[in-house]
Order: C-alpha cells, then structure tokens, then sequence
C-alpha cells in the first residue's frame, strides 16, 4: 500500500540483490535523487541493490493520519508515535521478510567504517528514520536491533543520517564500485587513513607531484 520501490526501472535480473534496503521514512522524496546519481544509482538499476521506502503516515490513523503526538511528561515538539511506525515495518516484514533493523538517533552507536561493513554482509537491512524530537522509545526497545548516531550533533530527521548509512554500506558490496576502484587499499580499512594522492598537471599552482611518483 505505502510501498515504493526505488529500483522500478531496474534491468531484469534473475540474481537476488547482494543487498536489500528497506527505508521507513515519513519524507521518501529525500531519497530520489541521492538513489539515482552516480554509482549507487546504477547498482540500485543493475538490481545489485534493492531499495524500497514505505511510509508510517500511511499506516497512521484518522482520516487525518497523524503520526505525532505530543510527549508525556511535557516539553517541547512533538514525539513520531510508535504505532504507525510499528506497522509500517510490520507490513514490509511480512511482505518481504525480516531485515537487521537500525534505528538512526543522535544517541546509537557511532557509526564506523566497520559498521558498515558489518552491514553490507547482511544482506537484508532496514533503516528507521525519525522525525520531530525523536521516536517514541518503545520502537528502540521492541523493533530496533541497533541504534546508530552518525554523529555528535542533531540532524532534523534520521533521512541523511540513513543515507549516510547507505552511502558507507553499499560501496562495500562487491560489483557496486566501478572497476579499479578499491575499497581493500583505503582510509580506515586497515586501521590507517588513505595516503594523500595526486594526478594531472603536474605543476598545478607552483606545487608539484613528489618526485619518487613522477619516475
Ligand atoms: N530530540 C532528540 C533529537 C531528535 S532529531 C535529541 O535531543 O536527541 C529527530 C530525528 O533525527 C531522530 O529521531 C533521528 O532519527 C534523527 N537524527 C538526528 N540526529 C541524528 C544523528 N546524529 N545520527 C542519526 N540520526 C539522527
């Protein structure tokens, strides 16, 4: 019902994606574009990568289907209610199968070139987005097998923070990256940050190449 997936004009692939991304996000229209460009954009088309984002509004109640509330206890804004939430990852569970679901919150662990790595293995994930002030806390509790910050500050909705995710994650996947592109020699990955690199000219602005490169 709220379902859309974002690899509709992908190739007819017999072959299972190496990785499935369920998106829960009340704005799916942030991802588009993001999904499209480049090279996670011809993954997403080859059907290497599956994507699909299904909204909570959908699922909320009321001809009005309002999905926040305000918090118990008082405060300020407003709290993202778990039920409509609930459902949405109920009916894409149902659909299409149990995925490794991550919750994105300023407070989750922080998110690490390991983690993503960790990620791209499962093959199956889902990522939770919040909104307003945060996500009723019953989700983190009942739904979420890891919370995930993308960093020490406060984003308006977990829809970057996710893309962040994606971004990180599916390069790892084997096929996605353009060949000669690496991700074995690179920053992090061996507990190291990349060497700096140089290209044409090689005189650029009265700085060159160092020498030992150039022979
Ligand atoms: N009131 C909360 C912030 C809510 S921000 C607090 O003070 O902690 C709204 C939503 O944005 C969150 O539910 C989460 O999904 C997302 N978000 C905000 N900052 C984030 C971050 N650094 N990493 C991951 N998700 C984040």
């Amino acid at each position: 019902m709220s379902d859309d997936r974002l690899d509709a004009n992908r190739a007819v692939s017999t072959t299972p994606p190496r990785l499935s991304i369920e998106i829960v996000t009340l704005v799916p229209e942030v991802f588009t574009s993001f999904l499209q460009a480049s090279l996670l954009g011809k993954a997403v088309a080859s059907g290497l990568i599956a994507v699909a984002t299904t909204n909570p509004r959908d699922f909320a109640p009321g001809r009005h289907r309002q999905v926040d509330d305000s918090p118990y206890g008082g405060g300020p804004g407003m709290v993202l209610r778990p039920d409509p939430v609930a459902a949405a990852i109920d009916d894409v569970e149902n659909r299409r199968g149990r995925a490794h679901r991550l919750l994105l919150s300023p407070s989750g662990q922080l998110f690490d070139q390991k983690c993503a790595a960790d990620l791209a293995a499962r093959g199956r994930i889902m990522l939770i987005c919040g909104r307003y002030e945060g996500v009723d806390e019953r989700i983190a509790q009942l739904y979420a097998d890891q919370a995930v910050s993308i960093g020490d500050y406060v984003l308006a909705g977990g829809e970057v923070a996710a893309a962040v995710v994606i971004e990180a994650t599916a390069r790892l996947v084997p096929g996605v990256l353009g060949c000669g592109e690496s991700v074995v020699e690179e920053s992090f990955s061996a507990g190291r940050l990349e060497f700096p690199q140089w290209t044409r000219p090689p005189l650029f602005r009265g700085l060159g190449v160092p020498e030992v490169l150039l022979s």
